[in-house]
């Protein structure tokens, strides 16, 4: 019998089933976790070989290095500004709502929170980028330094005599045209696989720590919010005047794997294959904004950091004057800009703007509880932002030809 359940409607089927499954029947954990487990490797499987060949050939497509420069610069300000715009309405909920000037929570006693005092340094983002040995920056999945090769590979195919630039161009589609064959496969499981990770998700956690630290949840949520629902559509409105809504409808297989995967990264492969599919968004922009979005842009991240640190300020009876906030605010931006699209890494990340403010690095105790269920949000946040950015960035490159399946 053919399957006539649109796929996007499974996933939505698999979310909630799987929730209420992992709440009501726990004890199929070591069971359910295997096929959770399963589906997250394949996506991780796919993002190094892909993010290499799409960025190789996206670069390749747009023909000279100053178009991919071009590009490049509207990126950046996009980055830049939405993570911005998302820190400040954190900054808005958070302060106007007040969730910790109540609050009698204590952290959880004997937290091991030793390993999350890192000794981050700016400096080292930038060092990160150039790899001293490619192959281990692909064999331990990081991605700056990779995006970084893909872009010399492709820029200097381009600079080659005929004859190895054909048999290049032709080695990195073909290569290319396979992942996405792959990855399109791998989207027929993706309903299973967010039944599994969601499964697992509320087995493991359960509903029972939101009583204490609800408002808190609230806070960010209602920031989240706004940045997903109504900021970046805005902003996709008003500069492409196509429906931003239809756009979310066309995005949602990678918005809700990035929901239960918690993780821009392991979701990257889907996003580039839905957006190029589904949208019509070219390989030349899709494979170049996305990656690098993946990585540096974090719009839910950067407002899940303000809204939190200035929570735990409240939780301590502190209060955070105007330059404080400020800092508040530019770190923020630039934890973002640092975190891995990992699970957790906000919270991993947190220590260093607490330590920019003066507080306890205890006070991440304050929120720890909540932080895998928080982390599902921003990360689909973080995923839209790179998507609407793509969007845009492919709008003004070609205000004629851009997404015809919008
Ligand atoms: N999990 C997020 C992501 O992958 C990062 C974070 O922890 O905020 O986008």
């Amino acid at each position: 019998m053919k399957n006539k359940i649109p796929l996007h409607i499974q996933i939505v089927i698999g979310v909630i089933l799987g929730s209420l499954a992992g709440f009501l029947f726990p004890q199929f954990l070591n069971f359910v976790k295997i096929f959770a487990d399963l589906f997250l490797r394949l996506l991780k499987m796919l993002v190094i070989p892909l993010i290499f060949t799409s960025i190789v050939s996206g670069t390749i497509s747009s023909r000279d290095a100053s178009s991919v420069g071009k590009i490049g610069v509207k990126t950046f300000f996009y980055y830049i500004i939405t993570s911005l715009l998302a820190i400040l309405t954190g900054q808005f909920f958070v302060n106007v709502l007040k969730p910790g000037a109540n609050a009698n929570i204590t952290p959880p006693q004997n937290l091991d929170i030793g390993h999350l005092a890192s000794n981050f340094k700016y400096s080292d983002i930038l060092l990160k980028i150039v790899p001293d040995n490619i192959v281990k920056a692909m064999a331990k999945g990081d991605v700056l330094p990779v995006i970084f090769f893909a872009l010399l590979t492709g820029f200097f195919i381009l600079k080659l005599k005929s004859k190895n630039r054909d048999f290049l161009t032709d080695f990195f589609e073909s290569f290319y045209a396979l992942m996405m064959k792959i990855t399109e496969f791998v989207i027929l499981l993706a309903p299973y696989g967010i039944f599994a990770l969601l499964y697992k998700a509320t087995a493991t956690s359960g509903f029972a720590v939101f009583k204490t630290l609800l408002f808190y949840f609230l806070t960010v949520l209602a920031g989240l919010f706004v940045h997903f629902f109504i900021t970046l559509p805005l902003l996709a409105y008003l500069i492409t005047r196509k429906n931003p809504y239809d756009f979310m409808k066309k995005m949602l297989t990678p918005l809700l794997t990035a929901f239960s995967t918690s993780s821009s990264s392991a979701t990257l492969p889907l996003t580039i294959q839905t957006i190029e599919k589904n949208v019509g968004v070219p390989n030349r922009v899709a494979g170049f904004v996305l990656p690098l979005g993946a990585t540096i842009n974090m719009d839910g991240t950067a407002l899940y950091e303000c809204v939190a640190v200035i929570y735990i300020a409240q939780c301590y009876g502190i209060h955070l004057t105007f330059s404080q906030q400020a800092i508040v605010v530019i770190t923020s931006l630039l934890v973002s800009i640092g975190a891995a699209g990992i699970p957790m890494a906000g919270l991993v990340m947190m220590s260093i703007i607490l330590k920019a403010v003066g507080l306890p690095i205890e006070g991440i105790g304050f929120i720890i509880a909540v932080d895998r269920f928080l982390d599902m949000f921003r990360t689909a946040t973080n995923v839209f932002s790179d998507s609407t950015g793509t969007l845009i960035i492919s709008y003004l490159e070609d205000k004629e030809n851009c997404c015809k399946e919008l």
